[in-house]
């Protein structure tokens, strides 16, 4: 209830670049869309990131969109430039992350630390859950690269578009 007393829409933001999204992005998706009216999962489109990104920008918005497909209160949107202009844009009043390990703290708390001091803006930590500690998308595509078996990291639609991504970059086909 906002101070006029009137039930607020509680809005939150899941951002990264998911790039491509894992089985640890999912829980803590799932875990916020338990907490907040409305979840929108905002994937980073900045253009001078591209060459970095295995996926193209509206490979990783398809691939969320399934995988959020489950979840009534979550959308997925693309954004650019700065996380809390987002933010304001859309009404929203939290960032959700996922905290994996001591070493993800120092740089979360200098972020959120920075982001509220932008916007009016609070940022929430979610624990991750053990069996998801060690999962980052770059690690997943590193251990895929040279063949190791990642399907219990993501969910199978992601694995097959990974594999073939894989092979075309192996055979020097590129994106
Ligand atoms: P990564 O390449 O590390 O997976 P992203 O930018 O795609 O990075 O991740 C977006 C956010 O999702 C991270 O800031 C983190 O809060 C959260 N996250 C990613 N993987 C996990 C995980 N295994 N457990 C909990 N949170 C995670």
């Amino acid at each position: 209830m906002n101070d006029r007393g009137v039930d607020a829409v509680r809005k939150a933001v899941c951002p990264g670049s998911f790039d491509p999204v894992t089985n640890g992005h999912i829980d803590i998706i799932s875990r916020a869309s338990n907490l907040f009216d409305e979840v929108v999962v905002a994937i980073g489109v900045n253009k001078a990131k591209a060459s970095a990104r295995l996926f193209t920008a509206e490979e990783r918005i398809e691939m969320l969109e399934k995988a959020c497909s489950d979840f009534p209160n979550v959308t997925v949107a693309g954004f650019d430039g700065l996380l809390t202009t987002f933010c304001e844009e859309n009404g929203i009043g939290a960032i959700v992350k996922g905290l994996r390990a001591v070493s993800d703290f120092d740089y979360e708390l200098q972020m959120a630390q920075m982001n509220s001091s932008l916007v009016d803006v609070e940022t929430v930590f979610i624990p991750t859950s053990p069996e998801y500690s060690f999962l980052a998308s770059s690690l997943v595509k590193e251990v895929a690269t040279f063949g190791g078996d990642v399907s219990r990291l993501v969910p199978p639609f992601v694995l097959e578009r990974l594999t073939s991504r894989l092979a075309e970059r192996a055979a020097g086909g590129g994106r």
